[in-house]
């Protein structure tokens, strides 16, 4: 009788894989741009597509671009198990962050089909046609499509940072805008995805996996402080109402607190702009950036507030107004503690090393557990390393995390 001893990925054609996607869309200077609908993307689409096909899989592309590989289950039931990641990339991103997910399943579903047969549950997997907000803000759009969380009018409001339409970007590679709704499907029972760490806990600790237990909350702020312009000659300290001053004094402040309030809390000032921008006027009026997370929604909330009167007092200490403004929201969300339990016992079973962990990151399968039981596979990033060229990740752990996934798959689907 077969076993799980019996399933595992080829170290030679993942290699393969991994690289020659990891070609598509990379920058001379080192890194990929592979932003939704660009010419990179349309390769990179091309190509997973042609590997789908290779493992023998039914393959289909939906209305909003997610291109999809199907073993078809022997039961009555159009029911489905999906598995996948994302094709999109990060500017200058690594070769791992999402390909992985996808050359990973593709893997795992091709060893499935060729040592097992057909499976019970039918088993899907899919290139997610975009994940990283890189080239518009309607983030997890590939995600948000299959749930039926798109819309035709939300996506006729669209744009690039160029002022591309979406509505364009479709029009150009042969997607037709309107029918963004026909992406929704009913039909997925479960959905399981293999992504690299993104942070430095796995490789650090010299753990082979990582059964993740959910992903952080978040919140994206924009706080203005409002002081005073004069001159930098003729102003004497004590007179000023400097909003460059306060507004760093702020900045070191939720650094600290961050800090203070412990791991896994991570909050991050990315960007500062100051008005007028002159180097001999005071600074009237700052703008930044307040990235906060946090895996309890409930700690991430309270200590929004406490950075909210800390700003506060701060403004009101050094003569300023501040103004703080909600940019963006995402619960925190739970991975599927039976499918947790199902990721353990199998990486038990197969002799590999895991820990259980939370992620930071913001992956498609925080949209997914909101829906349904969903599960993440977590493999080592070296020194911790992501969205950025020197994103690496062994061979030897990525063949680790493919195999875990299949046979995570042929013990939910046989
Ligand atoms: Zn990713």
């Amino acid at each position: 009788m077969a076993t799980i001893d019996d399933i595992s990925v080829s170290p030679d054609e993942l290699r393969d894989r991994i690289e020659r996607l990891g070609a598509v869309g990379e920058r001379p200077a080192g890194g990929l741009v592979r932003f939704l609908y660009d010419d990179a993307w349309c390769a990179a689409a091309d190509l997973v597509e042609r590997w789908m096909r290779q493992a023998g899989l039914q393959t289909r592309r939906d209305a909003v671009g997610n291109v999809f590989g199907r073993l078809p289950g022997t039961t009555e039931t159009e029911r489905t198990i999906l598995t996948g990641s994302h094709i999109d990339t990060v500017r200058g991103g690594g070769k791992y962050d999402g390909a992985l997910g996808i050359v990973g399943g593709i893997a795992a579903l091709a060893v499935l089909k060729e040592r097992m047969g057909r499976p019970r549950r039918s088993l899907e997997v899919v290139a997610i046609c975009e994940e990283e907000g890189s080239r518009i803000a309607g983030n997890l759009f590939g995600s948000r499509g299959m749930l039926g969380l798109t819309s035709a009018a939300e996506t006729a409001r669209l744009t690039d940072p160029d002022g591309v339409s979406v509505v364009d970007m479709m029009t150009r590679i042969g997607l037709d805008p309107a029918a963004v709704p026909d992406a929704a499907r009913r039909d997925v029972d479960h959905f399981v995805e293999l992504h690299i760490e993104q942070g430095p806990v796995l490789d650090g600790t010299g753990t082979q996996i990582g059964v993740v237990t959910g992903i952080a909350g978040m919140r994206h702020q924009l706080v203005t402080v409002c002081g005073q312009p004069d001159h930098a000659g003729a102003t004497p300290m004590d007179r000023r109402r400097d909003a460059l001053q306060g507004a760093a004094r702020m900045a070191v402040m939720i650094d600290e607190l961050a800090r203070g309030t412990g791991e896994p809390t991570v909050a991050t000032v990315g960007q500062m702009q100051a008005w007028p921008g002159s180097v001999n006027t005071v600074a009237e009026r700052v703008t930044f950036s307040l990235d906060l997370r946090h895996p309890s929604d409930p700690v991430r909330l309270e200590l929004l507030s406490e950075i909210e009167g800390r700003c506060r007092a701060l403004a009101e200490h050094h003569g300023l107004a501040v103004e703080i403004v909600d940019r963006w929201e995402e619960q925190a969300a739970q991975m599927d503690a039976g499918l947790q339990q199902v990721l353990a016992d199998t990486a038990d079973d197969s002799g590999f090393s895991w820990s259980a962990l939370s992620s930071g990151a913001a992956h498609d399968s925080q949209l997914w557990a909101r829906h349904v039981p969903t599960s993440m596979i977590f493999v080592p990033s070296v020194g911790g390393r992501s969205h950025c060229a020197v994103e690496y990740t062994p061979l030897e752990d990525c063949v680790r995390g493919a195999t875990l996934l299949a046979r995570v798959l042929y013990r939910m689907a046989y």
